[in-house]
């Protein structure tokens, strides 16, 4: 089977590390790809929001499977495209894709298909919606509904930086239109979990749950980031929670989208918060997560390239997945600066040590390669990961292993997987 991925991230090179291991994978092909990608499949220079130019190469080449990662060439229709012109293709339409690309559009559903989330309104008129949260007071959640790659949400503990965040979205349109229309809705208190599924549109199969760590800083202080780290499983979610989120969520999710004629096809990922009450969601990601796959996918005993392509043919009824026993954690070593300003460029050392070790597995997320060395090449830039018997023991060698490696400016979080460790480590 010939396969192609999409897209640059450290995402793109565990879903690619994983398929290398298929023995049913014969080529594999990555547009655009990264350094680390660059070893284990070809790297085709193709942006991954070129649709017709990504089309083009897969018929050209005969390509029998496309796995796509990043949202923004979902959102924009490439599963559309590829599948008018008959290639297969792993992902949810421009229509299922909604789900992320317009928060309102979410929301909207969850509300008709009764999916536990925040009670929310909607508002196109900035007068409106300031209105409306005066009305409420703080603490209240304000939130851009396009794609604005992570950022556009404002958890709001005052009037006035919920009025600032209305002003910012909907009058200086630092998001540009996703920003012309927002929700506004209430804050929710609890632990954020993440369950990912691989779905046919009518069966989905729940991947391990993970969580994630959106803040630059230890003990979750900072900006947002794209994410610093995560882990898998989660010990607080038991398989009891799973089957209950499987209940309330994916499926009437996954019913409320067919009612409205949509078929999901791929990964749904859906962002929880554990209240008192239950599970809710915070947000639907229409894709694998990212760190959270690169944490999942070294614990999964199954044939990705069957599990996707099960998906793709709306065989998922006869799937499960196997996992491993144990706990997988990682690491993201980011460039100096990021999420804002950062350099890059700087040579990366001891990678070759690392990528020797066989108990931990190096996933580049931003790098560049230049003859035998590596150079950082984005704001997150490497991915350590780690797998042991315990989220303890997983902790200790990733962060063992983050010692060997280097480059100038390398930032990273030291307590990725604290909320899980049995006993704090100090660092
Ligand atoms: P989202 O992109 O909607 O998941 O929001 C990004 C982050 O904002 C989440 O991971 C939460 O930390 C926070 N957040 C979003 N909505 C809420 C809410 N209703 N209550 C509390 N925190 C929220």
């Amino acid at each position: 089977m010939k396969v192609l991925v999409v897209g640059s991230g450290g995402r793109e090179h565990a879903l690619v590390w994983k398929l290398s291991q298929s023995p049913e994978v014969d080529a594999l092909y990555a547009a655009p790809g990264n350094g680390g990608i660059s070893r284990l499949a070809e790297l085709v220079d193709i942006g991954a929001e070129d649709l017709e130019g990504l089309a083009e190469f897969a018929e050209q080449k005969d390509i029998d499977l496309t796995v796509v990662g990043p949202e923004g060439a979902l959102a924009k229709g490439i599963v559309d495209v590829f599948e008018k012109r008959g290639l297969r293709i792993f992902g949810p339409n421009k229509a299922a894709a909604r789900l992320e690309s317009s928060k309102a559009f979410a929301k909207n559903l969850m509300k008709k298909a009764h999916v536990p989330t925040a009670p929310f309104a909607t508002f196109d008129d900035p007068q409106a919606a300031r209105a409306y949260v005066r009305q409420l007071g703080a603490p209240i959640v304000i939130k851009a509904d396009g794609l604005c790659g992570g950022k556009g949400v404002i958890v709001a503990s005052t009037l006035s930086e919920a009025l600032g965040a209305i002003d910012l979205l909907m009058e200086d349109r630092i998001f540009k239109q996703a920003g012309e229309r927002i929700i506004v809705e209430e804050k929710l208190e609890g632990q954020e979990v993440s369950i990912i599924v691989i779905t046919d549109g009518n069966t989905a199969v729940p991947l391990l749950p993970s969580q994630d760590h959106k803040r630059l800083h230890d003990h979750d202080k900072g900006p947002n980031t794209g994410g610093m780290g995560a882990y898998a499983p989660v010990p607080l979610v038991t398989d009891a929670l799973t089957q209950q989120v499987m209940e309330q969520i994916i499926r009437p999710t996954l019913k409320g989208l067919a009612g409205e004629g949509i078929l999901f096809r791929g990964a749904l990922y859906a962002g929880l918060i554990l209240t008192a009450e239950g599970p809710k969601v915070l947000e639907f990601n229409v894709r694998f997560g990212d760190p959270e796959i690169q944490a999942i996918l070294p614990l999964l005993k199954d044939d990705l390239v069957s599990l996707l392509d099960d998906a793709v043919e709306g065989r998922l009824a006869q799937t499960s997945c196997q996992w491993m026993d144990g706990s997988c954690v990682c690491v993201v070593l980011a460039s100096g600066g990021y999420p804002g300003e950062f350099a890059i460029g700087k040579e990366i050392r001891g990678l070759e040590t690392l990528e020797a070790r066989e108990d931990v597995t190096v996933f580049h997320a931003g790098t560049r390669r230049e003859r035998d060395r590596f150079l950082s090449w984005g704001g997150r830039v490497l991915n350590v990961v780690a797998c042991d018997a315990d989220i303890d023991s997983a902790v200790k060698k990733a962060y063992e292993a983050v010692g060997q490696v280097s480059f100038d400016g390398m930032a990273f979080r030291k307590d990725i997987a604290w909320r899980a460790l049995k006993k704090p480590v100090s660092r």
